[in-house]
């Protein structure tokens, strides 16, 4: 039996994208494109569905946003387009991310190949990372002639969308974007890291830009877990358990500290994998969870046992002691393996720049101190949220501040 783990939730059928679609109101002055971060055009592409163009579909979707198909499955439409919805007064809002997913499934299918190579410029950039921003950054450049080369410093290209869970985004899906990406003549050097491999020097030397795109790719540890051979961080197991096909050996009793959306992928990972007992510990309250409703009525409704309002104030061994931030109660819990999903944070020793504001992003938006330098992602300071279709809006930007500055229009 296919593990729960690789099991991708149903998509649309020809007939049922129809229905849906044909819910769409057809605003003028559509709010759901104006709330979509990438630009990816909606209202635009349903319309297209509604009549069954799914071709013209297919290609609005593709030059608005060069990862579609993982933004069809990953982005948190409730808070963007679909929010925006205007059915939303009505009963319920257009399911936007299914059409979108139904829209890319068509156009893998019909094997279409929607971009165009543009006549090299002359000029090249080199990106540092291949997460979401750098990827479409990458497309972005290309699709101007710029000569593209992105070094990785992991074995696998994607970034943190190697990090999310198959049953929400299956690997295939990522390779097939990034498989369109190199069409366009974009090079990936994998196993690079910039700063130890390749100096910002040598970089700087060989291209007429560099754009750095790390992210917030490592996982924080708390002091009294330090060195626990029980502990393991949360991205670090989202990442092994992708890697394996989801076969990982876990214990029946699994403690997770932390209450944002990578503490639900973890939870629900862990139910997936079948493990019986899986207790979440959560500092916020209810109230003030920071995971999105979906993930944490999802990982409830799986049998995860969620624990809300508490701090760890000791850990020996495969015990840890919590105590309620309000009232005066104290829980214990142990288990066969620890998962802390307390934050992840940027590592840019060996880039060259600082983080704080006014060392990036001062005057120009993506710009650093160093006229050659660029940043996107997670790690600019961005107004968007540090999700997919965030870095896919400032992958979009920076590549056109890039552009305007080599002397394009
Ligand atoms: C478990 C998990 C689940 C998530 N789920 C969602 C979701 O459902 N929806 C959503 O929208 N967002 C989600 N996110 C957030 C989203 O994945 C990130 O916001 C996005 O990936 C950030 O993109 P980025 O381009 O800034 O870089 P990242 O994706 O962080 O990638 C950075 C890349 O740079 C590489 N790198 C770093 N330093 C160097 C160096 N010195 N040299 C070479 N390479 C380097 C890293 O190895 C990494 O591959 C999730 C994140 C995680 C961890
Ligand atoms: S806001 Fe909703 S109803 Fe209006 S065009 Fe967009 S999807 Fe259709």
């Amino acid at each position: 039996m296919e593990s729960k783990y690789l099991k991708e939730e149903c998509g649309f059928s020809s007939l049922t994208v129809t229905e849906e679609a044909s819910r769409c109101l057809l605003c003028h002055d559509a709010p759901c494109s104006k709330a979509c971060p990438a630009g990816t055009n909606p209202d635009k592409f349903i319309r297209s569905v509604r009549f069954r163009n799914y071709k013209g579909a297919a290609e609005t979707v593709r030059l608005n946003n060069a990862l579609g198909a993982i933004c069809a499955r990953v982005c948190p439409t409730e808070k963007y387009c679909q929010k925006a919805c205007s059915r939303t007064g009505i009963d319920r809002p257009i399911d936007i991310g299914r059409i979108q997913r139904f829209v890319t499934d068509f156009e893998e299918a019909a094997k279409m190949d929607i971009w165009e190579k543009a006549k090299a410029n002359g000029k090249s950039v080199g990106i540092v990372g291949s997460g979401p921003s750098a990827l479409q950054a990458a497309a972005s450049l290309a699709m101007m002639g710029y000569a593209v080369e992105v070094y990785e410093k992991e074995k696998v290209l994607g970034g943190m969308l190697r990090y999310i869970p198959e049953y929400r985004l299956p690997n295939h899906i990522v390779d097939t974007e990034i498989k369109r990406i190199e069409g366009l003549g974009v090079k990936f050097h994998t196993g690079v890291e910039v700063g130890k491999k390749v100096s910002m020097d040598e970089l700087k030397a060989k291209h007429d830009a560099v754009l750095l795109a790390p992210g917030y790719s490592y996982g924080k540890m708390l002091p009294m877990f330090e060195g626990n051979k029980n502990v393991i961080k949360a991205v670090d197991f989202l990442r092994d358990v992708k890697a394996a096909g989801g076969k990982y050996a876990v214990p029946t009793n699994v403690l997770v500290v932390g209450g944002g959306d990578v503490a639900m992928d973890v939870v629900t990972t862990l139910k997936l994998l079948d493990v019986a007992n899986v207790t979440d510990v959560v500092y916020e309250e209810f109230k003030e969870f920071r995971a999105s409703k979906k993930e944490l009525e999802g990982a409830q409704k799986l049998g995860a046992t969620i624990v809300d309002g508490y701090v760890p104030v000791a850990c020996e061994g495969k015990k840890v002691t919590f105590k309620h931030r309000v009232i005066n109660a104290e829980v214990a819990v142990e288990a066969g393996l620890i998962i802390l999903a307390v934050g992840q944070y940027p590592e840019v020793k060996g880039l060259g720049i600082d983080l704080v504001k006014g060392e990036v992003d001062e005057g120009k938006p993506y710009a650093t101190k160093d006229p050659k330098v660029w940043v996107c992602g997670d790690i600019a300071h961005s107004k968007f949220d540090k999700t997919v279709v965030g870095g896919v809006r400032t992958g979009k930007e920076v590549a056109l501040y890039i552009d305007m500055a080599l002397g394009g229009k």
